[in-house]
This record gives C-alpha cells, sequence and structure tokens, in this order.
C-alpha cells in the first residue's frame, strides 16, 4: 500500500478522488471478474451512484466490458463486469543492448503477438524503427484498442524529466551521465504512435510486476527483482514502494564496486558487481578458460566467444569448461545477492534471466555463499521468474497496468 502524505492539502481535489476510486474499481475487477456493479459498491464502500458513473467511463474506454447477466432474486438481473481482453490491450517493450522484444498483450498479461529488432546503436534510428514496429503490430490485431505502451530499458530514467540517463550498456553516445547527455524516449514514441507511454528501468518493471501481479509476492511488501543479461539490474521495492532516490539512479547495485582495482565496466568505474556476475561476465570466464587450455596444449585453434545462449547449452550438456564458468558467475550473484540481503534485507527476491535455466546447479552455490555472508540469510526467500514467462517484458506491462490499477503515488 502507498502512503498517502496527508499534509499535502493540494491533492485532495475531487479528481484525484475520483482518480483513485477509478483505480480501486479497476482493481476489484480484476481480481474478483465477473463482478456485478452492487458487489463493487459493496466491496469498495463507495455509492451505487458513483460506482455507475465510473464503471461508464470505464466501459467507454474499452477498459471493461458488460458479460453474462447475473441471478437476482428479483428485479432486473444485473450485469456482470470483466476486463475487456478481447478489445484492450498494452504493448511492452524489453531493450535489451542487441536485441529489443516487443509484444501485444492483454489486460491480464497475456501475450497475444511477439516481435523483435535488432537493437539499433544510437536512439533515433531505434525510436523509428520500434514506432515502425508498434504500428504493425496494431494493424495486425485492429480489434484491440491499445491502452499504453510500457518499456523497460537497461537504463535509468530520471523521474522527473522521464529521460534515459544512464544507460553504459546500451552503448548510445548520446547518453552519457557524466556529459548530462540525455534522450527522450517516451516523448518521439508517443507523437510517432499517439499511443501514451510509460519508461523504466527493466528491473524496476519486473519489480513492479511481481509486487502486484506476481505469484510469489503475496503479502510481500519488501522484495528486491534481479535481472542477469548483459548487465545486472535491480529493482528494489522496500515498504511497498519503488526505491528511486532522489535522482532516478538508485538501486543500482550492478555498478557498486565490488574491487576498486577489478577490470574495467562499461559506466567506466573499476571492478562493479556486474563485471563479475553477468552474462557477459561467464562468457568472458568461459573464453579464458578455453584459452588457457588451449594455450597449455600449445594449441594453434582460433576459438571465438560464444553467445551466453551457447554457454548455457554446453553447461546443460555436462561440459566441464562451460560448468566451470557459469559456476563462476553463480559465485559472484551470490556475492552481490548476499549484498542486497544484508543492504535491504527483503522477504523475496525474484531472480530473471536465461541464468535461471540451470537454476538447480546454480541455486546451492548461491546460497552457499549467502549463508557464510549473512546474519540473517534464512528471512529472505530467492525464487528464480520462468524465463518462458517473459519476465522482462510482462514488467514493461507492468508499467502501464500499475498507472491504471494502482492508488495513486501521493507526493
Ligand atoms: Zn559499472
Amino acid at each position: 500500500m502507498r502512503k498517502i502524505n496527508l499534509s499535502n492539502f493540494q491533492v485532495a481535489t475531487s479528481e484525484t478522488a475520483r482518480d483513485i476510486n477509478r483505480r480501486i474499481l479497476l482493481n476489484l475487477i480484476r481480481t474478483r471478474q465477473p463482478i456485478s456493479r452492487a458487489d463493487l459498491a459493496r466491496f469498495s464502500g463507495l455509492q451505487r451512484s458513483t460506482v455507475s458513473s465510473i464503471t461508464e467511463q470505464l466501459i467507454s474506454e474499452q477498459w471493461i466490458t458488460e458479460g453474462a447477466l447475473g441471478h437476482a432474486p428479483r428485479g432486473r438481473k444485473p450485469r456482470f463486469l470483466h476486463l475487456n481482453n478481447e478489445r484492450a490491450g498494452i504493448i511492452g517493450v524489453d531493450v535489451r543492448p542487441r536485441l529489443t522484444t516487443l509484444a501485444l498483450t492483454d489486460l491480464n498479461a497475456r501475450i497475444l503477438t511477439q516481435d523483435s529488432l535488432p537493437t539499433p546503436s544510437d536512439p533515433q534510428t531505434f525510436l523509428k524503427g520500434l514506432a515502425e514496429r508498434i504500428q504493425n503490430m496494431r494493424r495486425s490485431q485492429p480489434q484491440i484498442y491499445c491502452e499504453g505502451i510500457g518499456v523497460g530499458l537497461p537504463g535509468r530514467v530520471d523521474p522527473g524529466t522521464q529521460r534515459l540517463v544512464f544507460a553504459p550498456n546500451l552503448g548510445w553516445q548520446e547518453v552519457d551521465i557524466k556529459q548530462a547527455r540525455t534522450v527522450d524516449i517516451k516523448g518521439p514514441l508517443e507523437e510517432a504512435t499517439g499511443i501514451p507511454v510509460e519508461v523504466d528501468n527493466a528491473a524496476n518493471s519486473c519489480a513492479l510486476f511481481e509486487t502486484w501481479y506476481g505469484k510469489h509476492s503475496e503479502g510481500v511488501h519488501d522484495l528486491i527483482a534481479l535481472t542477469v543479461s548483459e548487465g545486472i539490474g535491480t529493482g528494489i521495492i522496500a515498504g511497498g514502494e519503488l526505491l528511486r532516490g532522489a535522482t532516478g539512479l538508485a538501486a543500482e547495485l550492478g555498478h557498486v564496486s565490488l574491487n576498486e582495482d577489478g577490470p574495467v565496466c562499461r559506466c567506466g568505474n573499476r571492478g562493479c558487481w556486474e563485471v563479475y556476475a553477468s552474462n557477459t561476465a561467464a562468457v568472458d570466464y568461459y573464453t579464458r578458460i578455453t584459452t588457457a587450455a588451449r594455450s597449455e596444449r600449445n594449441s594453434q585453434e582460433n576459438g571465438s566467444a560464444p553467445t551466453f545462449d551457447s554457454l548455457l547449452r554446453l553447461c546443460e550438456q555436462g561440459d566441464p569448461k562451460a560448468t566451470e564458468a557459469i559456476d563462476r558467475q553463480a559465485h559472484y550473484l551470490g556475492v552481490g545477492l548476499a549484498m542486497l540481503i544484508t543492504g535491504f534485507a527483503p522477504s523475496l527476491i525474484v531472480v530473471a534471466g536465461e541464468v535461471t535455466r540451470v537454476w538447480t546447479r546454480i541455486d546451492p552455490i548461491i546460497n552457499r555463499i549467502i549463508i557464510e555472508k549473512c546474519q540473517q540469510p534464512s528471512a529472505t526467500r530467492i525464487t528464480p521468474v520462468d524465463e518462458l514467462a517473459h519476465p522482462r517484458l510482462r514488467g514493461a506491462i507492468a508499467l502501464i497496468l500499475q498507472k491504471h490499477f494502482v492508488a495513486p503515488s501521493v507526493a
């Protein structure tokens, strides 16, 4: 639950009250559908007239629809309301350094159609290409009204300006935090598509999804989403609130230095957690292990670095060098997770990323380190999120869902 600042009287306008009531009703419909207007009034404590007026608006905006007739002991039979999954949808975009994936989902975050494009090396080409794919996607499902576009980024967005301020793994020259160079993703995408856009860090998005819609987080107010990919992302929910800090750069634990004499990170610092625990790190470990083995044999054969996916496959097949590389990555995932547990004492950490495919192998390694390093290791549950459920795409969807279904943030 969000904490409302009662000292700020300015926000208590009737519009705010209506917006809160609207979200309460939309969320009740989502969780209890199909539901009658009478039950909505009963569960929400709102007046029947308020319920009627808000539900009419939600129907006209295609968020909800009327379904089957219910039973009533006497009088008019009530019409049940449910989310308008046949007509309303959301587009989620998961941006990664090499590949951007997008999907159109229904209001329950079920994927209806999916597409992808190589991520260009500059934001302008990216925005143009993405807008085209979005328009194609909408044309392929003309019956769906798109309520919004959520964009999960491998970087940080300033909550005030909504601009991308930090994204070292994207390699875009246009984004440079030290030179104060930032990029607007939201504005141009809204202009090109005519649809409201929300942008945020991918790990923040995953944390939001898990908090409001995840199956592991019932009654959980302190959780962390860890995304393991080309870099390491963390999204932190503390006391039910997303931790953003004053700059939007809070929770950037992937760029906390574990070793100031370590290898240079793409952010410019040395020895960041992600230099040791990301997929890129695992591929580096493998390359070094195989190169060392080759030079021992004095072999001339030339090996190129595998993709992380093929490294995982080798590990699954029992290849000892690939397994050693993955084990080393798991060791450093454990080191960073111990830091997260000590720093934030969350009751739940969800881990998203391809590496969860070998969870049965890495889980004991991670756990051993956490038990070694943490005072109360058992207070935190660590759960992998199934990659087949597309956690990053669903996170991007959550950016739109939470805007409509969750009580508004009152500053
Ligand atoms: Zn770094």
